[in-house]
């Protein structure tokens, strides 16, 4: 843990002293675990993305599952079925955004960095590289890195993939958008939310 904190000083008091502000004023602690709006967001880490804002979302609102590209992983699906099944949210939001950072990228790109060397590498509009050399490993070629080559399309797949999942209620709304970074506004998706629309259950007998 020190190691750590030698590294980053800066950001290890910073999250200590907003925390230290938060806690002095929290008035959350009875809140019940289960989502209180019933909806749960699967969208992109992007920094820029606020979904507490963007979203209007209180503490307790709402999940938020949150990866690179906010990508229908198995690992968000997983999350997803938990959201449902056991708390209780009954429509999922699939929430990409404009210049992701998983567009400026293939598998192959990143696979060939990393091989090459761990630190962080460079963009220069067009061309990623190393500024240092050595010392990577080829295991990120074993890893599907779920890049986006294109955003309409893969949002819309994403939709398509959780609407598919045999453990994900037919008659659970999806919903599919695009948040545009430049002006914060969700912008939806006609073919991801038609692709993710429900199906009432079927009623046998
Ligand atoms: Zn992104």
């Amino acid at each position: 843990m020190s190691a750590d904190i030698a590294a980053e000083p800066e950001a290890y008091r910073d999250i200590r002293t907003a925390n230290d502000r938060y806690a002095e004023a929290f008035d959350k602690g009875g809140l019940a675990l289960p989502p209180r709006r019933r909806f749960a967001i699967l969208t992109c880490m992007d920094a820029r993305l606020d979904p507490a804002k963007y979203a209007g979302l209180s503490e307790g609102d709402a999940h938020v599952i949150r990866n690179a590209g906010g990508r229908a992983s198995d690992d968000a699906i997983r999350s997803l079925v938990i959201s449902h099944k056991l708390l209780g949210t009954e429509a999922f939001f699939v929430i990409h955004h404009t210049n992701c950072g998983m567009e400026l990228f293939t598998d192959a790109t990143i696979g060939d960095l990393l091989a090459d060397n761990l630190d962080t590498a460079t963009f220069d509009g067009t061309v990623w590289s190393n500024p240092q050399h050595g010392g990577g490993s080829p295991a990120g070629r074993d890893i599907d890195w779920l890049t986006i080559p294109e955003q309409s399309h893969a949002v819309t797949s994403d939709v398509r993939r959780i609407r598919a999942h045999p453990l994900v209620p037919t008659r659970i709304p999806i919903f599919g958008f695009v948040y545009d970074v430049a002006t914060g506004r969700l912008n939806e998706n006609a073919a991801a939310s038609e692709a993710g629309r429900p199906t009432p259950p079927l009623h046998l007998g």
